[in-house]
């Protein structure tokens, strides 16, 4: 990774330049920044600017030996220690070693923007606390006890950097003071008050602020230029507070939405007409590849379209929702869920998220809904022609 692949964050990048220009890179430092802010990228890139063969305007080259390894994240003398659990995977004794190809992979996959939840996510580790054990430390202290294998300096990232446990930094503390030469110990949080103080008083302080809303905004367009507006990107560049990852999170929200509605229109349309099933079975093959969690939120989505139909019925107003499409389409549904489907209806979805949550078959749930929807749509459309 590159600085240019580092999101904003100019006045931080020009200080470590600065820093390496002058020959005053601290052998250990913290990157400190809050979620979101890119902490994490950018150390990899301080990492690969440091040990690049060829630096050109404050960039490093991207295409010496040093930079193609460190572009794929994969160089031998650059290392990554973060926080494990058990899983499905090691049953015991988790420490970062054994977890190294799933952490490159997701890395690699989200350049480096990571944050903790996600990474536990990806661990697959459920509702466990990740932690760095004494056995990440002894790694450590025998991975800077070798001399670099080619590059200039060897470097240990140490990931979420609160979640070291204070037996792993009393191993670490005298690293950290006085690493071997052509070592560089680069730890990452977001949370100051929860780095162990002895930890923190070794680390040179690398602020990362919040991004600022014109970066992301930017970086928006630049990456989503095909499905954004600039309208859009500032919303989301103002509600995302600073993260890129929240920013990221709350468009793939805004997708998910439109395909909710659309999906869930089409579903109800078909089964109000009740004749074309073979498109109907191509929506439950459809609904029943998506994962659960994503049906989940799509039966979800049904409800809140039956409780905003109920409202519009009951002379309460038309919901405040996100588009004009879709206050026109409950407008033209309202009057079909009446009290000739209505209360089963709710029923059925409800009934539906349960089952999903307890791990049912899915095309069988979803063909079996969709029968039943069908019956519900003509027992309610029989009821606006009386
Ligand atoms: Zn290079």
């Amino acid at each position: 990774m590159q600085f240019k692949d580092v999101i904003g964050q100019q006045a931080v990048k020009e200080r470590l330049r600065v820093s390496v220009r002058e020959n005053r890179v601290a052998h250990t430092q913290l990157f400190l920044g809050p979620e979101g802010s890119g902490a994490l990228p950018l150390a990899i890139a301080f990492a690969q600017y440091l040990n690049c063969q060829n630096k050109k305007d404050g960039d490093s080259c991207g295409t010496c030996p040093s930079c193609v390894k460190y572009q794929k994240f994969a160089h031998p003398d650059l290392h990554f220690i973060f926080p494990t659990a058990t899983n499905e995977k090691i049953k015991k004794y988790p420490q970062s070693e054994l977890f190294q190809e799933e952490w490159l992979n997701f890395i690699r996959k989200n350049r480096g923007y990571i944050t903790q939840s996600s990474w536990y996510q990806n661990l697959g580790i459920g509702n466990k606390q990740g932690t760095i054990y004494a056995r990440d430390a002894n790694e450590i202290v025998k991975l800077i006890g070798f001399k670099p294998y080619e590059a200039l300096f060897k470097v240990v990232i140490i990931f979420q950097a609160e979640r070291l446990h204070v037996a792993a930094s009393n191993k670490l503390l005298k690293s950290f003071e006085e690493p071997p030469d052509n070592t560089l110990i680069i730890l990452v949080a977001d949370r100051y008050e929860l780095v162990i103080p002895t930890v923190r008083s070794r680390a040179q302080l690398i602020k990362v602020p919040k991004l600022k809303e014109t970066a992301i905004r930017d970086t928006l367009l630049d990456q989503f230029s095909e499905k954004l507006t600039d309208e859009k990107a500032g919303e989301f560049a103002v509600l995302s507070q600073g993260s890129w990852n929240l920013a990221l999170e709350l468009m793939e929200q805004s997708d998910e939405r439109e395909y909710n509605f659309m999906k869930f229109r089409e579903w109800m349309r078909l089964c109000f007409s009740g004749k074309d099933y073979v498109a109907l079975f191509g929506i439950i093959q459809e609904l029943s590849r998506l994962g659960r969690e994503r049906q989940k939120r799509f039966l979800k989505y049904g409800l809140q379209v039956m409780h905003n139909s109920l409202m519009i019925n009951g002379k309460q107003g038309v919901p405040i929702v996100a588009r004009n499409s879709e206050k026109d389409y409950l407008l033209k549904f309202a009057p079909f869920v009446n009290t000739a489907n209505q209360k089963r209806m709710y029923e059925l979805l409800n009934e539906a998220i349960y089952h999903v949550e307890r791990n049912a078959h899915p095309g069988i749930l979803f063909a079996d809904l969709s029968f039943k929807m069908t019956e519900l749509m003509m027992a309610g459309k029989k009821a606006v022609v009386q």
